[in-house]
C-alpha cells in the first residue's frame, strides 16, 4: 500500500528509510535497537524488500520520531564500531602501508561472496563462489565465479537446508548440471586469482598470508566456503597420493576481511576523515540490489538477488561509490552497472571543470544547453564498451 505524498509527507534517504523501518519493527516486535541479532534479521529483511516498498512517504510524526532516536541508533552504531580484529587487519595495514594515493589506486583488492548449502558443525558446503579482482582506478578487472557440487544434503538438514535455498539462493540442492566437483580446477582458479595481485604483498608479509574482503556478515562463511576448498583440493587418495599435488595447504592461508575496515584504512591513508560507522554504512548501501547485469546468468535469469558473484560485484559497486564521492577520479563502466555509471560519469564531467562553452554546438532550441547531449557525446565509447569487462 502506497501513502499519498504531500508537503506533510517527506521523502525519506535510504539510510533514514532503514532507521524509520528499524523503529517501527522494534516497536511491533518489542525489540530493542541495542539488539545486535534483530539489527541483523532486519538488515536482511530490508534487503528482501522492493524499491516501492523501502520508498514510502511518511508522515511527519514518524519523522521526528526518526529524529529523536537517531541518537540512539548512532550510539549503537558507536558501541558496534569496527573493532580491531587482530592478525588481519595488521596485514590490511601492512598491505596499505608506504603506499601513495597513485599506488593504492592500483592496488588489486579481490572482494568474495559465496552461497552455501548449510552448515554443519562448523563445516559449511559451498554451492556458489564469486570474487572479484577490483582496483579504485580501474573498477571491476575481472572475476571468477562457479557453482560447486558439494555433495548431498547431510542427514538431518534437509530442513535447514531447503528453507535456506527457498528463502536466499534458489540453488538446486541436487542434479544441478552447472555445478562442478572438479575441486582442483576451483581450486587453482581461486588461488591464481588471488595470488595474481599479492606478489609484493606475500613477500612482506610475516605468514605469507592471502588476503579477500567481504561483507561482515559474510566473513565466518567465507572463510569456511575457503577451508572446505582447501580440504577438497588437498585431499589424499587411498594410495596416499596427493590428488591435487601442485599446490600445497599453505597455499590456502587466507584471510578474510571486513570490506568496510579496508575502505577506512584506504581514507585513512588518504588522509580522508571518515569514521568506521559511516564506512560501514557505505558498504551496506541497498541501492544496488536490483542493478541489472550484475548477478550470474542463472540468478539473472530467476531474478534473484542472492548470487555470489551479484555480491562480489555490488561490493565493487558500493566501494566505487564511496571513493568517487570523496576522490573525485573519473569513473569507468567497470566502477558501477550501467545507470549509476551514466550517473556518477555525470557527476564527473560536471565536478572536473570541463564545462562546455562553445553554447553555439551545444544550445537545445537556442534556450537551454543540452548538457546530456554533451554528456553523451563524450562518454560515448565508453558507454559503447560498457559490460565488456564483466
Ligand atoms: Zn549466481
Amino acid at each position: 500500500m502506497s501513502s499519498a505524498s504531500s508537503s506533510s509527507t517527506p521523502k525519506l534517504s535510504n539510510n533514514k528509510a532503514f532507521k524509520l523501518f528499524l523503529i517501527q519493527k522494534a516497536r511491533q516486535m518489542n525489540a530493542s535497537l541495542k539488539d545486535t541479532n534483530f539489527i541483523i534479521d532486519m538488515r536482511n529483511e530490508w534487503k528482501m524488500m522492493s524499491f516501492s516498498e523501502k520508498s514510502v512517504s511518511v508522515p511527519m510524526n514518524d519523522m521526528n520520531e526518526v529524529t529523536n532516536r537517531s541518537k540512539e541508533l548512532d550510539d549503537f552504531d558507536r558501541e558496534n564500531e569496527i573493532k580491531p580484529k587482530n592478525f588481519a587487519e595488521m596485514l590490511v595495514i601492512n598491505m596499505l602501508k608506504d603506499k601513495n594515493k597513485e599506488e593504492l589506486m592500483d592496488l588489486p583488492i579481490y572482494l568474495m561472496s559465496s552461497c552455501i548449502q548449510c552448515v554443519v558443525n562448523e563445516t559449511y558446503l559451498p554451492l556458489e563462489i564469486g570474487i572479484v579482482e577490483y582496483t579504485i582506478k580501474h573498477g571491476i578487472r575481472r572475476t571468477y565465479h562457479s557453482f560447486i557440487k558439494c555433495g548431498p544434503i547431510p542427514c538431518g538438514y534437509a530442513y535447514s537446508a531447503i528453507s535456506h535455498k527457498d528463502a536466499y539462493h534458489k540453488i538446486p540442492l541436487g542434479n544441478f548440471d552447472l555445478a562442478s566437483d572438479d575441486f582442483q580446477a576451483i581450486g587453482n582458479a581461486v588461488l591464481d586469482l588471488i595470488k595474481s595481485g599479492q606478489k609484493d604483498f606475500l613477500k612482506k608479509n610475516p605468514r605469507n598470508s592471502l588476503v579477500v574482503f567481504s561483507a561482515e556478515d559474510q566473513i565466518k562463511q567465507n572463510q569456511g566456503v575457503l577451508k572446505w576448498l582447501a580440504s577438497k583440493y588437498t585431499t589424499t587418495d587411498d594410495n596416499n597420493d596427493s590428488i591435487y599435488g601442485n599446490k600445497s595447504a599453505q597455499d590456502w592461508d587466507i584471510e578474510v576481511f571486513d570490506i568496510s575496515c579496508l575502505l577506512l584504512e584506504i581514507f585513512k591513508q588518504m588522509g580522508i576523515s571518515r569514521s568506521p560507522v559511516e564506512c560501514k554504512n557505505d558498504m551496506t548501501n541497498t541501492c544496488y540490489d536490483y542493478s541489472p547485469d550484475t548477478d550470474c546468468n542463472y540468478h539473472e535469469d530467476i531474478e534473484c538477488i542472492y548470487c555470489g558473484l551479484g555480491w562480489a560485484k555490488r561490493l565493487a559497486y558500493m566501494m566505487s561509490e564511496s571513493l568517487i564521492k570523496r576522490l573525485r577520479f573519473e569513473p569507468f563502466p567497470t566502477h558501477f552497472p550501467k545507470r549509476e555509471y551514466v550517473k556518477f560519469a555525470y557527476q564527473h564531467f560536471f565536478n572536473c571543470g570541463q564545462q562546455p562553452i562553445d553554447n553555439n554546438n551545444n544550445v537545445d532550441d537556442g534556450k537551454e544547453i543540452n548538457w546530456s547531449k554533451i554528456f553523451e557525446n563524450e562518454f560515448k565509447d565508453k558507454l559503447k564498451n560498457d559490460g565488456s569487462n564483466h
